[in-house]
């Protein structure tokens, strides 16, 4: 099937109109119009290879919300018509330990990628969501509940699945007191979603000038860091941290921020950070983690708590052709909370 999109065509140049095919349907394959797709910092960095391991021409895009058009002969869950989304990974070995415990994404062979990926049949390279259809088998497309906005619904599949995953591992319920570090597109989901699950949240900033923003979206309090006084009064304060800072960062001031057995998780820079003192670590049995995204049967599970609550990321709408202005102001963190590209803009 011919299809149309945007993709990067090298580390420099904007990205461009693309025509390419998807693959024709496997038996067990939905094929989907894509309505909405949200735009990831991930997606930034893949279109100017910094973490070097793009293939061009690449189509980037793993916040997908749309509608079935067609399925294959096996497909048992969905019909065409029904509200669907796909997020970070379209495939994975579906044998080992970790996917037979549902979270596909710690694959022991490597989930395969929404783009940037190799299909895991014919070894092509995957392409993403800045695109008018998607062929993905059945097992990782997700059901979005009736009730959920469908223009707002789509950087759930990654900035919100990012957050929640941490949420759910780390146990936060009601009376859990939970910090977020960064208020950009995960931070800001990361305050929704643990709202929504009944925790005590704070959000974390080096002023006050986002007070206002984060006690609009639920937030109990703001702790500006670099407050001295304020830091110390917060001391052993924290069950859980959620650090969404996408950049090298210092991690010694918020450590002393937790409670004995407390984790720092990491959700937002993939590389290198500043040095971490050990001994708030080993003096206060303290943890720094790592998360990724969340298997599928917890993305579905956050999809069905954010129709129930009415969770929803705030969204600015674009246009296709704009997206290279948004990468733009993405850089400079001007967006409140993420860029969602309504896809009807893209010509067929
Ligand atoms: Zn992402
Ligand atoms: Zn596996």
């Amino acid at each position: 099937m011919k299809t149309t999109g945007y993709a990067a065509f090298s580390t420099t140049t904007p990205l461009a109109p693309f025509v390419f095919e998807r693959r024709a349907l496997r038996p067990n394959d939905v094929a989907m119009e894509i309505l909405f797709c949200g735009v990831c910092h991930s997606d930034l960095h893949t279109a100017h290879n910094d973490w070097g391991w793009t293939t061009y021409p690449i189509v980037p895009g793993h916040e997908i919300v749309g509608r079935v058009t067609e399925v294959g002969p096996d497909v048992t869950r969905y019909k065409v018509g029904d509200a669907v989304a796909v997020g970070c990974m379209v495939d994975s070995c579906m044998e080992c330990d970790q996917c037979h415990n549902g979270e596909e994404q710690l694959c022991r062979e490597g989930n395969t990628g929404t783009y940037c990926g190799l299909d895991r049949i014919t070894h092509e390279p995957t392409q993403g969501g800045y695109s008018k259809h998607l062929v993905v088998r059945e097992e990782f497309v997700l059901r979005v509940p009736d009730g959920l906005d469908l223009s707002r619904a789509a950087p759930l599949l990654c900035a919100g699945i990012t957050t929640y995953s941490p949420l759910r591992t780390w146990n936060v319920g009601p009376g859990s007191r939970v910090g977020v570090i960064g208020l950009g597109g995960l931070g800001h989901m990361a305050v929704k979603l643990a709202v929504g699950l009944g925790a005590d949240v704070t959000v974390l900033s080096r002023t006050t000038n986002k007070e206002a923003d984060a006690l609009a979206l639920g937030a109990d309090r703001l702790l500006v860091s670099s407050d001295d006084g304020a830091m110390s009064q917060a001391a052993s304060g924290f069950d859980l941290i959620i650090d969404t800072v996408p950049v090298k960062h210092d991690l010694n001031p918020y450590m002393p921020l937790l409670d004995v057995d407390g984790t720092l998780v990491l959700v937002g820079q993939v590389g290198p950070l500043a040095e971490p003192s050990t001994v708030p670590l080993i003096l206060g049995r303290r943890r720094i983690a790592g998360s990724p995204i969340g298997g599928i049967r917890e993305t579905q599970e956050m999809l069905d708590l954010c129709a129930k609550k009415n969770i929803l990321p705030d969204c600015e709408m674009i246009r296709m052709d704009q997206i290279n202005e948004a990468f733009e102001r993405m850089e400079h963190a001007d967006v409140r909370y993420r860029f969602v590209i309504d896809m009807a803009s893209l010509p067929a």
